[in-house]
């Protein structure tokens, strides 16, 4: 098996039903239940609505996340990000791979095998035109927000719902400066 630090280092608190690591709170879930989530706010208030708003969620706990993690370990940009790519697989996000981190073009790349969000409700690989992984996006936008301190723009360029062979997501930071955030 594969040496997965968050699950070694997770500690469980009865008295709570809570799992942590590093004190932050993590809870597993089926991704059948967050598939479902995505399905019904997609039909409410469409797609391209919906996906800003998983987005946003996914967002909060990137840059969080982050931060956390960055500050606890004393990590410089790159191994943050090297890190969160490898916290991405081991909490069961599908495998992370960092293609790219440009602390000059500001620019973050990272690939997904294996997104447990391009799965439909049975089960199977969904079919869509656009990306469907928000969350994933939303974590990725919300590292590099932090990472370069800057309002950011991230795409899902390539998705398994697409069709493609994996999940690919390209951050960039925006001229536009992050005030407060
Ligand atoms: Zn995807």
């Amino acid at each position: 098996m594969a040496e997965n630090r968050i699950l070694a280092e997770m500690a469980y608190d009865g008295e709570r039903g809570a799992l942590c690591f590093q004190d932050v709170r993590y809870l597993l879930i089926r991704p059948e239940t967050l598939v479902s989530l995505q399905a019904a706010l997609e039909a409410e208030i469409g797609p391209a609505r919906a996906g800003e708003i998983l987005y946003a969620s996914g967002y909060t706990g990137g840059r969080l996340s982050g931060r956390k993690y960055r500050e606890a370990f004393g990590l410089n940009e790159r191994e943050a990000a090297e890190f969160m790519c490898r916290m991405g697989g081991e909490i069961g996000w599908g495998r992370f791979h960092l293609v790219e981190l440009d602390a000059q073009a500001r620019r973050l790349v990272v690939e997904v095998i294996a997104s447990p969000f391009a799965q439909s409700e049975n089960g199977a690989t969904r079919a869509s035109e656009a990306g469907v992984c928000h969350f994933i996006r939303g974590v990725l936008g919300g590292l590099g927000s932090g990472l370069f301190e800057a309002a950011v723009e991230a795409r899902e360029v390539s998705c398994l719902a697409r069709g493609n062979g994996l999940c690919r997501f390209e951050v960039q930071a925006l001229e536009t400066l992050l005030i407060g955030g």
